[in-house]
């Protein structure tokens, strides 16, 4: 997942049953978890990194970036970002690198800080606030053995076949040509600048050591025997079903038996799946695919460029039927080029049959707000376009949705339930759309979206029509 999108997310658990006792500052995290950025920089955790800042950063002590590339997580656990944190915590002071954690439980949204409390002490017994308070040092150091990692999140380098229109190279390498082309020269990655050359023959790549980081990193050579105890591992690219360095990964894990007791999440765009890798995830004891579509048929399409919505309905078809403990929802990132077809992609997970392995809170869709770039936001569209995206989605419920649940769903609990998930998305996208008026970056979002359809030889006007004539484009 990009981090510049923001969960749109109501289902709330009593914040104030997670926080009734001890400090509301601590969270598990900095004790039982490890998270690299997608150039294999070590950060407290993707919250904290999130808007592509150098917030939440580990570095040396002599200020360089700490790397996966040449330092193994037994080592990154002690960064001097973390003693902080940890110090912070234990004094009951939120750290400025939690903000978002913070902002969230200010706004009554359940925050990262507030699920990992959550699960960490609800189903583990390896952490606690107490452990926590008696065995960190003075300074804020652990003993690794003491707090064996439980939960990783990798991003796996910026290896990708989509240029998804609000993506950047950072992201995906795919973006390289047109980037250098119609944008700049160079673009940030974390808190280092990668420059972009172009050779005699066109090719565009970059000058960075670090994007394509796991296969050659000590990180990769160490991470087996530095992680004996983990119980989840997220898996983000680029596109992580591309990796193919990440698949030795899960094979270890495989030949040792501990697959069964680890959860594996992803985040994919679900253009590939190999056999390999289908092979590999039946042995682990559960895995979470968050697949990435924006629209459907030529929406996503238009949006993703690269992606064909033919492959990917084949695909899930494919992974519907693959043996293994699956749980699978569509991730939607709503933006000013699709928030009038939300209703569509609904109707079509419906029909597709994706509902019937979902979490409840998962059902339909997972959506997530486009921040930056901003000019790309649902928020620019004029307050005409906003109107028309509210009344399609109640006309939506109304019609064809209320249609399908009293001709399919005989259990009244369960119809009531697709009837508060589908009332939660709508209240999601309106609130979204109320919370700002962005309308003064219009003449950007045209100058961008003309900029990009001239580039890839492709028209909103054809792709996205409805939208096309609200705009009067
Ligand atoms: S409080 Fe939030 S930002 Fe801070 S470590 Fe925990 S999850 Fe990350």
């Amino acid at each position: 997942m990009s981090e510049s999108k923001e969960k749109l997310s109501s289902q709330a658990p009593a914040l104030s049953v997670l926080f009734a006792s001890e400090n509301r500052s601590w969270c598990p995290v900095p004790w039982a978890s490890c998270s690299t950025t997608t150039s294999g920089q070590y950060r407290l955790c993707v919250q904290a990194n999130t808007d592509r800042l150098s917030r939440g950063l580990f570095s040396h002590d002599d200020s360089a970036p700490m790397m996966a590339l040449d330092t193994p997580v037994s080592k990154a656990r002690n960064g001097g970002l973390a003693k902080e944190v940890r110090l912070a915590m234990l004094n009951n002071l939120q750290h400025s690198a939690c903000v978002r954690c913070r902002q969230d439980e200010d706004a009554g949204i359940v925050s990262r800080r507030a699920l990992a409390r959550l699960n960490y002490t609800s189903f583990s017994n390896k952490i606690s606030f107490n452990k926590c308070v008696e065995k960190t040092t003075a300074t804020g150091e652990i003993d690794h053995q003491d707090f064996p990692i439980l939960d990783m999140d990798l991003r796996l380098g910026n290896r990708c076949n989509l240029k998804c229109r609000s993506c950047s190279p950072s992201e995906s390498n795919a973006w390289y040509g047109e980037w250098y082309d119609t944008i700049s020269k160079k673009f940030n990655s974390g808190s280092s600048v990668v420059h972009l050359t172009k050779d005699d023959m066109g090719r565009v790549s970059d000058s960075s050591q670090g994007l394509d980081w796991i296969g050659k990193s000590i990180f990769r050579t160490t991470f087996f025997e530095d992680c004996p105890e983990l119980d989840r591992l997220a898996i983000v690219g680029g596109e992580p079903l591309l990796i193919s360095e990440h698949f030795d990964i899960l094979k270890d894990l495989v030949d040792s038996k501990r697959a069964q007791g680890i959860i594996l999440e992803y985040n994919t765009n679900l253009t590939v799946l190999p056999q390999k890798v289908l092979d590999l995830w039946q042995h682990f004891k559960e895995v979470k695919i968050g697949y990435s579509i924006d629209g459907v048929w030529q929406v996503n399409d238009y949006i993703r460029s690269g992606a064909q919505f033919s492959k990917i309905a084949r695909n899930l078809k494919t992974l519907q039927q693959a043996p293994g403990n699956f749980d699978i929802w569509v991730t939607f990132t709503l933006m000013a080029f699709n928030v009038l077809y939300v209703s569509e992609t609904i109707q079509w997970v419906i029909e597709s049959g994706l509902h019937k392995k979902v979490h409840p809170m998962n059902r339909f869709l997972v959506i997530h707000a486009l921040r930056n770039p901003a000019e790309l936001s649902a928020q620019v569209l004029p307050e005409k376009t906003k109107t028309l995206a509210k009344k399609k989605l109640k006309d939506f419920k109304e019609g064809w949705f209320e249609t399908y649940v009293k001709e399919h769903l005989l259990d009244p609990n369960e119809a009531d339930s697709w009837r508060q998930r589908l009332d939660i998305i709508i209240q999601m996208v309106s609130r979204h759309l109320e919370q700002e008026d962005g309308s003064h970056r219009l003449p950007q979002f045209r100058e961008r979206v003309q900029t990009m359809d001239r580039y890839r030889g492709e028209d909103l006007r054809q792709a996205l029509p409805e939208l096309a004539q609200s705009l009067s484009f």
